[in-house]
């Protein structure tokens, strides 16, 4: 009999015999400590396979850590699938999904019946292997004369406890300390005690020198935090349909609630924050899992079976029957795993509810297009107050005119403001005004962003993170003139701080986070930020947002633009829990369709005209898409990759490419950034209505000759502008 087992590793199966004098059925779903390469592993048992004449190569299981499985076989299943619709390893699913699944170990080795070697460390006891040296230990595995055994170390503390009744021989003092003590059961430190007994340390010190009190070691019991605030109502429908759009934040709150009333429900989110301000207000009981908490507290929370889990994808695999699954905001980019197998956790959301015979829905405020067609119940969507300021007539940059009398209002009516700008820094460029020199990153093709901090201020690489101090001189023509593009949160702070002087500004984003706790206490002010800001709560008096530039939230050669915009905006119309502040937004295209919705009051129109127009062009969802990326320091090393690849590709689309509706292979073409961290990128776009054509052309490919190959299996956008 051999095992079946799965590594949290880009890697298949891989065989192990069953752990030595084990008597225990192996079950699916079981993680079993395994030798890999010179080290321990741990992995889940996928099944159990014939013995076969090749049986002595294999390596010898250590030990499993679980009574009960850890994968059920719906979730084995699952991650098979998940796998197949990824075109990855399984094993590369298993560490995207359960990154929490490897304990710490306390892994025990001893030579098989006191075997004595010369020249061997003293080993016929059990011994902590990581005192050894790998090497060693391996050869005597391999040698077959190492006995090993493995356990879960779990999460202890130590803790203060009575060891003695208390006598005659104790002060008065030390009386009371103990007899607190022995009321308590345990105190977590010796001040602790100190303190809740009113004595001194010096006190308790001498209980635990006169052996009536001492340290013990016992496991932590870990749970999550129970909800915050309080406890909102359930809104349930008689007959749910699969998609609801419309409403405001706390009406599909109640929704969400009420949908999973029945229980047996995941309830996904795109965003750690977003999860944990629901589940704030969640009625009990349902449990949060997501990768913000410890590994110690996801396995912990693993096996319980609450009726509800809030969880991110890192919920999908856990060993339950759901009955039910609610994907929130499904048109989140942040659904997209950004590396390992780069899956869309909405889209395997999607897989686990048809797997297990869930039913599935989709809320949000706007549809993605992906859903849009689906039946739905539209809510009444938040009021909206837009006001365009059309970049083509109105003068002022980066603010004009309009925009700072909106702003001077600010203080004078004791409200507040949020100014979202799409870049970190300065500005996205920087040139010089005489001969337009422009400094560009070594390692990228791509503009170095100016950051202002310092005197001369610096230049920065969002890419890579190349920093250089910015000239002082222009090293071309020696003009001593910038000029600055693309305004970013440090240039939009220090323009309205120069217009409005007694305005308070703040600045928030990735680089700084200014304390807004003045704002959140409802004092007047304006907050410049990147999209960062929309993970913290609306200032409660807030009663303007700005876009100084729209546009720069609209990145050109990206399919998804349009629909990111307009979800977005609506974003923002949906910020404050009940007031509708005023939008204005500073554009060359007032009269974007995705503006002009928000006017109107529509959110699925645009989401509806995307789709018909993603079917006429042949872009997801009408098609399945995949990105080869090939990249390489020579950029005709790449090239020639690419080229070879595509080459391949075409024969093995045969005569499929002129029946196809839309052409299956687009490219070899540079990547929109060419070049990225000193390599030259290089894309094959392929394309197909069924993804099962997609891996029949892409099973043998080739390993490319030299160049590096990267898949991104479901492409959400081409280039990542945006920043936080
Ligand atoms: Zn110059
Ligand atoms: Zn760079």
């Amino acid at each position: 009999m051999r095992l079946s087992v799965l590594l949290p590793l880009p890697l298949g199966p891989l065989s192990y015999l069953p752990p030595e004098g084990c008597s225990r059925p192996p079950r699916p779903g079981l993680r079993l400590a395994v030798p890999f390469r010179k080290g321990v592993r741990v992995g889940v048992v996928l099944g159990v396979e014939e013995a076969s004449e090749s049986d002595f190569a294999l390596r010898r299981a250590i030990g499993y850590l679980d009574e009960e499985p850890f994968l059920d076989e719906a979730g084995i299943e699952f991650l098979k699938r998940a796998a197949e619709l990824y075109f990855a390893p399984a094993g590369q699913m298993l560490a995207d999904l359960a990154p929490f699944l490897e304990p710490p170990l306390l892994h025990e080795v001893r030579l098989v019946d006191g075997a004595a070697r010369p020249g061997l460390p003293q080993m016929a006891l059990w011994r902590d292997a990581a005192e050894l040296d790998p090497v060693l230990l391996d050869e005597l595995r391999e040698g077959g004369v190492l006995e090993e055994r493995v356990r879960e170390l779990k999460p202890t503390r130590k803790t203060l406890v009575p060891l003695r009744a208390p006598s005659d021989k104790l002060t008065v003092k030390q009386l009371a300390a103990l007899e607190t003590l022995r009321a308590l059961g345990e105190a977590e430190s010796q001040t602790a005690l100190a303190a809740a007994a009113g004595v001194g340390p010096g006190v308790v010190r001498a209980l635990v020198e006169k052996g009536y009190a001492g340290w013990r070691e016992v496991e932590v019991e870990l749970s999550a935090q129970p909800p915050a605030g309080p406890a909102l109502e359930p809104l349930p429908l008689p007959e749910p349909p699969p998609r609801i759009n419309g409403g405001r934040w706390s009406e599909r709150l109640q929704l969400a609630a009420g949908l999973a009333a029945e229980g047996e429900t995941l309830v996904l989110f795109p965003e750690r924050y977003e999860l944990e301000r629901v589940y704030d207000r969640w009625p009990p009981p349902a449990l949060p899992f997501h990768g913000g908490q410890s590994p110690q507290l996801r396995r912990a929370l693993w096996r319980e079976k609450p009726s509800v889990v809030l969880g991110s994808y890192q919920a999908l695999l856990m060993p339950r029957q759901w009955r039910r699954i609610v994907i929130i905001d499904e048109g989140s980019t942040s659904y997209k795993l950004p590396s390992g197998s780069r899956a869309h956790a909405a889209r395997l959301a999607e897989l686990r509810a048809e797997l297990l015979g869930a039913d599935l829905h989709y809320l949000s405020l706007t549809p993605a297009v992906e859903v849009v067609d689906k039946p739905g119940l539209l809510l009444r969507p938040p009021r909206t107050r837009v006001l365009p300021i059309d970049l083509r007539r109105e003068r002022g940059w980066p603010l004009t005119g309009r925009a700072v009398e909106l702003l001077a209002q600010v203080p004078q009516k004791s409200r507040q403001a949020l100014v979202l700008v799409a870049r970190r820094g300065y500005s996205g460029r920087l040139f010089c005004k005489s001969c337009d020199w422009q400094p560009v990153c070594p390692n990228c093709d791509l503009p170095l962003r100016f950051h202002k901090p310092g005197r001369r201020g610096h230049l920065v690489c969002h890419q890579c993170g190349y920093s250089e101090p910015a000239p002082e001189v222009c090293p071309v023509c020696g003009g001593e003139v910038f000029g600055y593009a693309g305004p970013g949160v440090q240039w939009v702070a220090a323009e309205i701080q120069k217009r409005l002087p007694d305005l308070p500004v703040y600045q928030y984003s990735a680089e700084r986070k200014d304390d807004l706790t003045p704002l959140q206490r409802g004092e007047p002010g304006v907050v410049v930020g990147t999209t960062a800001l929309l993970r913290t709560p609306a200032p409660p008096e807030l009663a303007l947002i700005l876009l100084p530039y729209a546009e720069g939230f609209l990145p050109a050669s990206d399919f998804r633009a349009p629909e990111r915009y307009h979800r977005l905006l609506w974003q923002l119309a949906d910020l404050h829990p009940t007031r509708s502040p005023l939008i204005a937004l500073q554009t060359f295209e007032p009269d974007h369709p995705a503006v002009e919705a928000l006017i109107e009051g529509s959110v699925t129109g645009v989401p509806e005209s995307e789709l018909a127009l993603r079917r006429v062009l042949g872009y997801p969802p009408a098609v399945r898409m995949v990105v080869l990326e090939f990249s390489h320091r020579q950029e005709a090393t790449a090239r020639a990759a690419a080229m070879e690849a595509a080459d391949f590709l075409q024969k093995r689309q045969g005569g499929y490419q002129e029946t196809a509706p839309f052409a299956p292979l687009l490219g070899p073409a540079p990547a929109p950034v060419p070049r990225v961290r000193g390599r030259y990128v290089f894309h094959l776009i392929l394309r197909a209505p069924e993804p099962n054509l997609l891996r029949d052309w892409l099973a043998d490919l080739p390993p490319p000759k030299g160049a590096r190959l990267r898949l991104d299996p479901d492409p959400v956008g081409f280039v990542g502008l945006l920043e936080d």
